[in-house]
């Protein structure tokens, strides 16, 4: 019997975008986009591949919206409300930018 088959979502240092991978035990991977290979140094979400993949569709959106604001980092905490179970602890402090956009944009996490 196969085990369920964790995926996760990683950030490219290259080209700074959010992706997909399988959850392997190696702390190495490789970019889609550029073929980069790179250590795992932070992990953005992790679930199914299908859950992965919607949230890397949104971080890649606000990333973009991100640049366009080019300000982020102010003062106060952003409550991650939804998915709290998708999104681990440790990932909350790193999301919380592309949060604080996404409760000021709309329900978009
Ligand atoms: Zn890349």
């Amino acid at each position: 019997p196969n085990m369920v088959q964790e995926s996760h979502v990683l950030r490219c240092f290259s080209r700074q975008a959010f992706q997909v991978q399988q959850v392997k035990k190696s702390m190495k991977w490789t970019c889609k986009v550029c073929g980069e290979k790179q250590s795992l140094m932070q992990e953005f979400g992790r679930g199914t591949a299908a859950n992965c993949r919607r949230h890397v569709q949104k971080l890649n959106t606000l990333r973009g919206r991100m640049l366009e604001m080019n300000s982020c980092c102010h003062s106060g905490e952003q409550t991650f409300r939804t998915n709290s179970h998708y999104i681990p602890e440790s990932t909350r402090t790193s999301a919380r930018c592309l949060l604080k956009i996404a409760s000021s944009g709309k329900h978009l996490l």
